[in-house]
């Protein structure tokens, strides 16, 4: 009987497109900033349909929704999904939306299957993941690991000169339940890929083993400003040129690596940035990122060493500052495993993969076994008006999703 459940597809892709007309934009995306009214919207949308799902609803002082399907055993600790329904100013209709969406579709599935299963089921939406009206980003999922305390977090100023305590309590989202004290069995996070790998490979599923860890190093390079029309090239201290140097070879030792490393430099700044005067002064930002820290260190040694090289042979003074340093975290293997087991039962054809982008899964998975599911999206496109997905896939994905629960959760 349980094996034979399934979701609807045709209900889970409606409900999508319904979220979607919230907070639409002209070319088919959305934008809802965490707790603007938009949000709110969304929120209350989906509020409506799980209670209509019967669902109990609670909300804790982060904001962070919970709708629960109890269970047989109250004393269970619940078996949890979830997402964000906050987008980017340009976003599309399914990063996080469909981690959320799908929860309630596991629900929707279970109430027609009449299951009832032995823990509880919780579908959560984590507040503020993408960081937009607000900060920080992963607001909800940090508070639940601690990471935030809940007076630092409701002090955070908005962009419209609120806090998000003011927020919190005039939208009536401010609960009282404190973040992370609720017992879970386990969280499970299902998202489109945001990149292109599953739909190169053909395959539908993801089970997602790691998130990629994150090191910025702000690297400052001074040389001289000086005129460009009468300063010979070999007596120049042109930092640009420096800096130029530099980010072509980083690219070339992240290329050398492996697969799995990523190398980035997105922002420079350029002193005194003038048509006619040679630059005297850069500052940029080196993102690295790669799943495994040793690779990480050695990865992060190479590039300064090739940095001070550079530098030295160019006449420039160099300062690397470390700022961010997010570890990489691997999913636990248990859950990993069920993830795959399952896929692989339902006939949906998988690989293992990593994440590199971060998800409130990886802040949860500091105090809870959590482990994620993807699932491919349109040319790897997200954070875009034109993100796409197939319906089949979502479905395939909350299905996947519905039997990793249902064997933590248990039919009761
Ligand atoms: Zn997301």
């Amino acid at each position: 009987m349980g094996s034979k459940l399934t979701v609807n597809t045709t209900r889970l892709w409606n409900t999508l497109m319904e979220m979607g007309r919230i907070g639409a934009l002209p070319h088919g995306g959305c934008s809802r900033s965490a707790l603007s009214e938009d949000d709110m919207k969304g929120r209350n949308l989906f509020i409506g349909w799980c209670r209509e799902a019967g669902c109990e609803i609670s909300f804790d002082q982060a904001g962070n929704v919970y709708a629960r399907r109890p269970g047989r055993d109250p004393s269970r600790p619940a078996v949890a999904t979830g997402s964000h329904l906050d987008t980017q100013p340009h976003d599309g209709k399914f990063d996080g939306i469909y981690g959320v969406l799908a929860g309630l579709e596991v629900i929707r599935a279970l109430n027609d299957g009449n299951v009832e299963t032995q823990a509880p089921i919780d579908v959560i939406c984590w507040t503020n993941e993408e960081g937009v009206r607000w900060g920080p980003p992963l607001a909800g999922s940090q508070a639940f690991a601690g990471k935030i305390d809940i007076p630092t977090l409701h002090k955070q100023p908005t962009t419209d000169g609120t806090t998000v305590g003011d927020d919190l309590r005039k939208t009536g989202f401010l609960g009282t339940e404190r973040p992370g004290s609720r017992a879970l069995d386990c969280f499970v996070e299902a998202h489109i890929e945001q990149g292109p790998i599953l739909e190169a490979a053909g395959k539908t599923i993801g089970v997602v083993t790691h998130i990629i860890g994150i090191r910025w190093s702000i690297v400052t390079l001074i040389g001289m400003d000086s005129h460009a029309g009468t300063t010979p090239m070999r007596r120049r201290r042109d930092a640009l040129v420096g800096a130029s140097e530099m980010i072509t070879t980083l690219n070339q030792i992240a290329r050398d690596q492996d697969d799995f490393a990523r190398l980035t430099v997105g922002k420079i700044e350029v002193s005194p940035n003038s048509g006619a005067t040679i630059p005297g002064k850069a500052t940029f930002v080196c993102d690295l990122r790669h799943p495994d820290s040793a690779v990480l260190d050695s990865l992060e040694e190479r590039m300064h060493a090739a940095m001070r090289r550079i530098a030295e042979e160019r006449g420039l003074k160099i300062n690397i500052e470390r700022s961010i340093n997010i570890r990489p975290l691997q999913f636990a293997p248990a859950l990993i495993d069920i993830v795959r087991n399952t896929a692989n039962q339902l006939g949906y054809s998988n690989i293992d993969m990593l994440s590199g982008a971060g998800h409130d899964a990886m802040n949860v998975a500091h105090v809870v076994p959590t482990s994620m599911i993807f699932v491919p999206c349109k040319d790897g496109l997200s954070h875009n008006e034109a993100e796409s997905a197939l319906p089949e896939d979502l479905a395939a994905g909350a299905h996947t999703l519905l039997h990793t629960m249902l064997t933590r959760a248990e039919i009761a």
